[in-house]
């Protein structure tokens, strides 16, 4: 029979032939890794060399590999159920969950639809802020208004409101549907909101609110439609201008869920609450697929009482118990921790370490937020030149375009940062000598 181990080799081998990565070809040229095991803040290659992880996995990682808390989590539930259907099923692991994220969250955020993956999550939300006008008459309250640089998912849906450009979606702009896009939020995070800043905003609300359903942003980060941060004077003032306009606001804090940004959730910068919340990425920890969407009593009434009486949406895995039972230990777990303190500590570490890269001549820009570092460059980086050169020097970064950008797990260490940030910097020093010369 066929179940014969497969050598190191084959496996490898197999890969290259057969597997699509993320936006990658097949047989692509590109190298891809091959870890076998991660601990901490270190992921182990086949051939023995470990890296120190400055993406915790896009932005999920966040108490590091291997955790023993977290895979006990999992052990455990385990042995109770992996997996039952939701449809007319409920289970311990999802209403703590439930209740921890009402507790965390803003307070008109009390009912929880959840999902199997950030792209997920955004649709359910669009449709229940579609759904919503449906059931009070507004049947052409369907589209959407978004800022330029935004990212939000690779479903259709999700698609048509990342930026056209920058989205890495602009081969589908004939089949998606058409949303209104407005200029990115010009103030910087440390920039005062000026009035002729939301004049973009103001406008295409004023004209277009009759078919708007609802204003989808990345709350202060936007990821990797640019990783722009932005004013939280704009958000406040788009707060106040939905409900002037009556369009529900989607806050995506996908990323930038569970501490990223230094505050347990970007909104609180702006101190307002969305009508709409999609959580992901670090919802688990980066242990499990799970994503869960947040909205108000109001809004989920007026679905479950219009036609047709329910929120249409209901994924197979929906709930999966060992993904909430990993999600409420990793919550706990970072709940009991020092988060806001290692959170500045990184904050104040990627500051120091990465702004002398404000100096090389192919480098446009440096800035921090959080626990994100990141550095935009004048030109998009080769990947296939770079990404061995981070290696080489024992870090794990994955640029992307012309952002070479660290989100590392919140446990990392002085000195593994101090290792992180130095390989970044050499890179990118040599970077420039190739180009000056
Ligand atoms: C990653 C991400 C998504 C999509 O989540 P997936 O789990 O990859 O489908 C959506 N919005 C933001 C802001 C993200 O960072």
């Amino acid at each position: 029979m066929g179940t014969a181990k497969l050598s190191d080799l084959d496996w490898v081998d197999i890969d290259q032939r057969h597997i699509w990565h993320p936006y990658s070809a097949i047989n692509a040229s590109t190298p891809v890794y091959p870890v076998v095991s991660a601990h901490g803040v270190r992921l182990r290659l086949q051939d023995g060399r470990e890296l120190i992880d400055g993406m915790a996995s896009w932005w999920s990682a966040i108490h590091g590999y291997n955790h023993p808390v977290l895979n006990a989590a999992i052990q455990t539930q385990s042995q109770q159920m992996a997996h039952v259907m939701f449809g007319g099923l409920t289970h311990q692991p999802a209403a703590q969950l439930a209740q921890h994220l009402i507790d965390l969250t803003p307070e008109p955020l009390q009912s929880v639809f959840f999902a199997d993956s950030g792209s997920v999550s955004i649709e359910a939300a669009m449709k229940m802020a579609i759904q919503y006008w449906i059931a009070q008459g507004h049947q052409h309250k369907h589209r959407f208004l978004t800022v330029r640089n935004g990212y939000h998912g690779d479903t259709l849906h999700a698609m048509s409101v990342c930026d056209p450009v920058n989205g890495m979606h602009n081969l589908f702009t004939s089949v998606l549907p058409q949303q209104y896009f407005i200029e990115a939020p010009q103030p910087a995070f440390h920039e005062t909101c000026q009035p002729e800043h939301l004049l973009p905003l103001q406008q295409t609300l004023a004209q277009h609110a009759d078919n708007i359903a609802a204003l989808m942003l990345e709350p202060i980060v936007q990821g990797t439609g640019g990783m722009r941060f932005y004013s939280p004077g704009y958000l406040q003032a788009a707060r106040d201008l939905c409900d002037a306009y009556d369009v529900l606001l989607i806050a995506d804090e996908i990323a930038t869920g569970f501490g990223r940004s230094g505050k347990l959730f970007a909104c609180e910068h702006a101190d307002i609450s969305p009508d709409i919340l999609c959580l992901g990425k670090a919802l688990t920890g980066g242990y499990m697929t799970l994503a869960a969407v947040l909205t108000t009593p109001q809004i989920s009434q007026t679905i479950s009482q219009g036609e047709p009486g329910v929120f249409m949406h209901g994924p197979t895995f929906m709930a999966n118990p060992l993904a909430c039972a990993v999600a409420n230990a990793s919550i706990e777990l970072l709940l009991a921790s020092p988060w806001r303190d290692q959170i500045a500590h990184i904050e104040a570490s990627l500051h120091q370490r990465l702004m002398p890269c404000l100096h090389f001549e192919q480098v446009a820009d440096v800035r921090t937020l959080g626990a994100i570092g990141v550095i935009e460059l004048h030109q998009p980086v080769n990947m296939a030149t770079i990404q061995p050169q981070f290696v080489e020097r024992g870090a794990w970064v994955r640029p992307f375009g012309k952002l070479i950008y660290l989100m590392p797990p919140f446990i990392m260490n002085d000195q593994d940062l101090a290792t992180l940030c130095d390989a970044v910097v050499e890179v990118v020093q040599h970077l420039s000598l190739d180009n000056a010369g």
